[in-house]
């Protein structure tokens, strides 16, 4: 140690840092001070520590240990150099070593740091698991028309509540002799919030005007609230996830037969299992409810021959309710 000429380095001597015993005051709050035998000076347990410390590392490599000290190294460094001072030197002798500015650290390699997989950015995803967010029954009082609208309107229980413009809650009057049940909203459905108004909603239009009936006095809803993105086919978790609120409404409003429009509206809601070509025209029975099956009207437009397929299952539907097509779609 050429910084202190006064004193010695003690080979023997362990370095403090080793040392069990290394407390920097004792039980009456006095500096505790350790004798180097070879140069009778009493040296600090901090003040050893900084003297070999310069000594085997450069300043750029204390620096980045500092932060896990407790005190500082310009804090000990002080320390140091008053404690110098009370020993009554006055004078540093330098070393005449020069330290070469420690080479830029490459970043340091994490300790664990194998071979770390490739980061992925996170994928937001919502919540899929819609079944456990969409409660059968409402919290408190029961279902009105209203409340329900307001529930859909707030939904977030599955991915389709992040494309979609409205929600379509469906439309309609309470206890109607018919409920229409759709698959989902369309383009047209998704700016509007409302269900079967874009070409296909005409037709649909134009069949429960065949039957006898104006919108007002029917029910349309779908087995989801929300569109698919591209119009696609809602998956089973989406159809299952809102198939809670379809069941609150058709509690609420309580239609005498319910008319399920295409594959998805049949399996969304009776599980049909047969293709719809087949399944069309049958009864099928939600909670009591009884239920035809029959075409999409968006698959009637693609196919016109198939109307008068749908059209044989409207006239059944009215049957059921004990009723007969108007005189003009008969002659129709
Ligand atoms: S589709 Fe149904 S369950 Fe999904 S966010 Fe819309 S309202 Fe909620």
């Amino acid at each position: 140690m050429g910084a202190h000429g006064k004193r010695g380095q003690n080979a023997e001597a362990p370095p403090f840092w080793q040392s069990k015993v290394c407390r920097k005051t004792d039980k009456n709050g006095h500096r505790e001070r350790r004798e180097n035998p070879s140069s009778g000076i009493h040296l600090c347990p901090s003040v050893k520590f900084v003297e070999n410390f310069f000594l085997f590392f450069p300043p750029s490599c204390c620096l980045a240990i500092v932060p896990r000290m407790k005190k500082s190294l310009p804090e000990q460094a002080i320390e140091y150099l008053e404690y110098l001072k009370e020993q009554g030197i006055t004078h540093v002798p330098a070393s005449g070593k020069t330290f070469a500015p420690a080479p830029k650290a490459a970043p340091a390699a994490k300790p664990d740091a194998v071979v770390q997989p490739e980061k992925k950015t996170p994928v937001k995803r919502k919540n899929t698991d819609a079944k456990s967010k969409v409660p059968d029954a409402p919290k408190s009082g029961k279902d009105t028309l209203e409340s329900l609208v307001a529930e859909v309107g707030a939904c977030q229980a599955c991915e389709l509540a992040a494309t979609r413009t409205n929600t379509v809650p469906g439309e309609g009057c309470l206890n109607p002799d018919i409920m229409f049940i759709g698959e989902g909203p369309g383009a047209d459905e998704d700016a509007q919030g409302r269900p079967f108004v874009g070409r296909s909603g005409k037709l649909l239009t134009k069949m429960i005007n065949a039957m006898g009936y104006s919108r007002d006095e029917i029910f349309i809803g779908n087995i989801v609230k929300c569109r698919p993105p591209g119009n696609r086919v809602p998956t089973p978790d989406e159809m299952a996830g809102c198939i809670p609120y379809l069941k609150r409404q058709i509690a609420v409003i309580k239609p005498k037969i319910i008319i399920c429009l295409g594959a998805t509206a049949c399996r969304g809601l009776v599980q049909e299992k047969l293709p719809i070509g087949k399944a069309r025209g049958q009864w099928r029975e939600f909670e009591g409810i009884p239920v035809m099956l029959t075409f999409h009207p968006a698959y009637l437009l693609r196919d016109p021959r198939k109307k008068v397929f749908a059209w044989e299952d409207l006239k059944t539907a009215l049957k059921r309710l004990g009723k007969e097509p108007p005189a003009a779609a008969k002659e129709g």
